[in-house]
């Protein structure tokens, strides 16, 4: 994704009045109108149009607020503090940086409704990832069907604690050079995880906060489909860089993903695009692609809410034996169509939030 047409561009400038909570008093306008100087050198883009503060209030001559950050960037708390320093009202600016240990850029990946393929790409995206040189860890939220552990060869093991100064954390788990933590391994084989209001709360919240995933470059989060509590509460709770939404072509006129759009909006997080899955079937004969739930869908949804289409993915039922066995396809073969497209993705992904630049360069 080259920087002249990044994602955070497109969706700053069609929707400039993110921060939708606020009350805009003068104070806070100025306040915002301050932050707004603030600069993120690698994204190129100011701290408020990518996400990064959150929950702002003035109260007398007060601010605060909360900087959701990647590990790389806590030296813009500096920044906040000192570009705040020069409004004359403000005795002081109480910034509480919510950010997970280790872990520079957040991901989430969520789709509309489930069944589109939201795990198998957070799955090969994961692995595209890693094949460009990243530590990648993935968490499994999805707490309505978590299926990440099997699609990545893990059976029902059991999660070791560990008690660290902070108190205790989980222990990732490890597929393929992935670090892995899903809700699923928390649960009885095949029982629904029935967990409703503040028992899910929690443990949603124990999964972002709580699981000892080392240094990581990028951090995928499977989120639930649809805009629910659990989701809502997730990407509230998490330092996410952007979001990647995974559509089916014949979804371009059900609202379903327009909703996740509007409600990744509202609360401020970036979306940083569509992936087209199950676009085109490939003739095993002749290799002609049919687009057999039409085509062009991608391209329409992403054109009318302002995101870029990232890829399309072709049906292909490597993915799903793939999935059932345990090995993505674009691990076992990253130069077949799927594969190619899964690192083209990965490539731009990196390209943007530049997380393996240091290790390329070595
Ligand atoms: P979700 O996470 O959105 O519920 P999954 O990733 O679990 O969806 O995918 C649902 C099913 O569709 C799985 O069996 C998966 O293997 C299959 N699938 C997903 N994408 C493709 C594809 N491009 N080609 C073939 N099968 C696919």
């Amino acid at each position: 994704m080259p920087s002249d047409d990044s994602p955070f561009e497109q969706a700053s400038a069609e929707n400039s009045g993110r921060i939708a909570d606020l009350q805009m008093g003068d104070r806070q306008q100025a306040v915002i109108n301050c932050l707004k100087q603030i600069t993120e050198p690698i994204l190129k883009n100011n701290i408020v149009s990518l996400g990064m503060v959150r929950n702002l209030r003035v109260v007398d001559n007060y601010v605060y607020l909360r900087l959701y950050v990647g590990q790389h960037q806590h030296h813009l708390e500096e920044q906040i503090q000192s570009a705040l320093s020069t409004l004359s009202w403000c005795k002081k600016a109480y910034i509480h940086i919510c950010t997970i240990p280790g872990v520079k850029t957040t991901l989430a990946i969520s789709s509309g409704k489930g069944g589109v393929g939201k795990s198998t790409v957070s799955v090969n995206l994961a692995v595209a990832l890693s094949l460009q040189g990243a530590k990648v860890g993935l968490l499994d939220a999805d707490v309505y069907g978590p299926n990440v552990p099997q699609m990545m060869g893990l059976g029902q093991t059991g999660v070791n604690i560990l008690d660290t100064p902070n108190g205790q954390r989980f222990v990732p788990l490890e597929a393929h050079g992935i670090k892995l933590m899903s809700v699923g391994l928390l649960a009885e084989p095949d029982h629904p995880l029935a967990w409703r209001g503040p028992v899910l709360h929690k443990i949603v919240t124990q999964f972002i906060h709580e699981v000892a995933w080392g240094d990581l470059d990028y951090l995928l989060i499977d989120l639930p489909p649809g805009t629910g509590d659990a989701q809502i509460t997730i990407v509230q709770e998490s330092p996410i860089c952007g979001v990647i939404l995974v559509a089916t072509p014949q979804q371009v006129a059900i609202s379903d993903v327009r909703r996740s759009i509007y409600m990744f909006r509202q609360v401020g997080v970036p979306v940083l695009g569509i992936i087209e899955n199950m676009s085109y079937l490939i003739c095993e004969h002749c290799g002609e692609p049919t687009p057999i739930f039409g085509s062009g869908g991608g391209q329409q949804l992403a054109t009318e809410l302002y995101v870029p289409l990232l890829g399309q993915i072709p049906i292909d039922a490597r993915i799903c034996t793939g999935g059932d066995i345990g090995q993505p396809l674009t691990l076992t073969d990253p130069t077949s169509t799927v594969g190619r497209v899964f690192v083209q993705i990965a490539a731009s992904l990196d390209a943007t939030f530049d997380c393996t630049s240091t290790k390329r360069q070595k």
